[in-house]
């Protein structure tokens, strides 16, 4: 059976490249009908940020992603929080310790920055020189005696085999050249990454490790300690990079924020997993030509690791907004799904506009608007931009300007005797109506325009004039004949 696992750090926000492994790994399993297992990696205790965990599986909830095994759901294998495992942790540094693959390693924190300072003086990257290695036994002895704070080390040795990355290929770090060997247990007892990885991807049969590939320098070193344990490692892959369109790192203009700030703008959760899943491969007939919503069990159904491509996955943040906007048409085709968008639009708009009590929330009103928004808007939140405010609120007493009293009651009874209040007819009426009263065209929709919504910018007239129907419209203008 394929089990993988999703393993975050609590140290903050769930971002798009997090988001996408743990989606790529929920796909996986999916494909091949096994588990998905959520595991929070906190033994770096000075990094926690509280309440991070709670958050993260929020985001994944909201993402679609169902968890099979994790810290809120339980498991066979749990506990799934590290920081409640360290037994587990104690147990496999002691065997280590005993078949000598690991060592104590009592070097003070000065002379590590010493090592360090000495290396950047010579121009050469900082590494342990792996002195505690060699400490005799009469040399460990007093020092244990005395109790003298050490860590645990591993010591690294030339890795022969290469790497069979599953989206790599073969790859070759050869570490024990060129890092000092790494501390897998800390002074106080607790594990470093290394260690309570291998351990726990272990112990919770992982099948497969699917993570980014700034971790690919580091599944060397997980080799040689699956290792040293005797145990059977499991097979990796990594995945690239999640980069701008133009190769450059994510940045937060780009896109690089929170998963709950997505959430928040307003983005609909299967917007966010095609758009993260549109770049870099992945995927058997997906037509990337064509913009189409594909569902999670679709995308699972179709998901390939060979088929992810090795380069960096490029992101086009335009196909965001675009798949956003997809989503809200397709919302509207169903009446369940559009019931539920009148409903958030209704909250969106009472929230806006607090103050103001003769709101226009009728759900007509609203599907009328959402069918003419679903063209252009990309979230439902545009909803209550300042700019279509007229779309809601009745504009403040307008003054009649450049347009009589009169001139404004012929204008009415010609709008209401159209039989179709489309765009395109009040276009003509309106312009025959300038010219019929040798109005200055632009003047007259300034007027109206004003008259109509209180604003000088928004949408062009006859469609502001459309998406509000003949009742409102009228009603509008008659206000400023008072
Ligand atoms: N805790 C690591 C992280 O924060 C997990 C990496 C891995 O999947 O092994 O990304």
């Amino acid at each position: 059976e394929v089990r993988v696992r999703f393993a975050p750090s609590p140290t903050g926000q769930l971002h798009l490249g997090g988001l996408r492994t743990a989606l790529y790994n929920y796909l996986f399993a999916r494909h091949a009908g096994g588990k998905f297992l959520l595991r929070i990696e906190d033994t770096d205790q000075t990094r926690l940020v509280p309440g991070a965990s709670e958050r993260l599986i929020e985001d994944l909830r909201w993402a679609g992603i169902e968890i099979d095994e994790g810290p809120d759901c339980g498991g066979e294998h749990g506990p799934y929080i590290q920081s409640q495992r360290t037994q587990l942790y104690s147990d496999a540094v002691a065997r280590l310790l005993a078949n000598g693959s690991a060592y104590r390693c009592f070097c003070t924190e000065r002379r590590l920055e010493l090592l360090r300072k000495e290396a950047l003086r010579t121009r050469q990257v900082p590494r342990y020189d792996n002195k505690c290695r060699h400490l005799t036994e009469e040399q460990l002895q007093p020092l244990l005696a005395k109790q003298t704070p050490h860590c645990i080390r591993f010591k690294l040795t030339s890795h022969e085999t290469p790497l069979q990355d599953l989206i790599y290929g073969s790859v070759q770090h050869n570490v024990s050249e060129t890092e000092g060997d790494p501390v897998i247990m800390k002074s106080d007892q607790f594990p470093t990454y290394h260690l309570a990885n291998v351990v726990d991807d272990h112990h919770m049969g992982i099948t497969h490790v699917l993570r980014g590939v700034e971790w690919q320098i580091s599944t060397t070193k997980h080799l040689l300690l699956y290792n040293a344990f005797g145990w059977q490692p499991p097979q990796f892959g990594h995945l690239p990079l999640l980069v701008n369109a133009d190769g450059t790192k994510l940045s937060k203009r780009q896109g690089d924020i929170g998963i709950a700030q997505f959430r928040e703008r307003g983005y609909f959760p299967t917007a966010l997993m095609n758009y993260i899943s549109s770049a870099g491969g992945g995927f058997e007939h997906r037509a990337h030509a064509k913009l189409q919503l594909l569902s999670l069990s679709e995308l699972a159904k179709e998901f390939r690791l060979e088929l992810v491509n090795s380069h960096p996955s490029r992101l086009n943040a335009q196909l965001l907004n675009d798949y956003n906007q997809l989503e809200i048409k397709q919302r509207l085709t169903t009446q369940q799904s559009r019931e539920q968008l009148v409903k958030h639009v209704q909250q969106l708009v009472k929230q806006t506009y607090s103050t103001h009590s003769h709101l226009d929330l009728a759900e007509s009103h609203i599907v009328d608007v959402l069918n003419w928004a679903a063209q252009r808007l990309t979230l439902i939140q545009d909803l209550t931009s300042s700019k279509l405010s007229f779309l809601w609120v009745k504009p403040n007493q307008f003054e009649l300007k450049d347009l009589t009293a009169k001139q404004l009651q012929q204008l009415m009874l010609q709008l209401q005797d159209l039989k179709q209040f489309e765009k395109d007819q009040l276009n003509d009426t309106l312009k025959n109506f300038a010219k019929s009263k040798a109005l200055k065209f632009p003047a007259l929709m300034k007027t109206l325009r004003g008259a109509l919504s209180g604003l000088q910018e928004g949408p062009g007239v006859a469609e502001m004039m459309e998406i509000l129907g003949k009742a409102v419209v009228l009603e509008r203008l008659e206000e400023c004949m008072k």
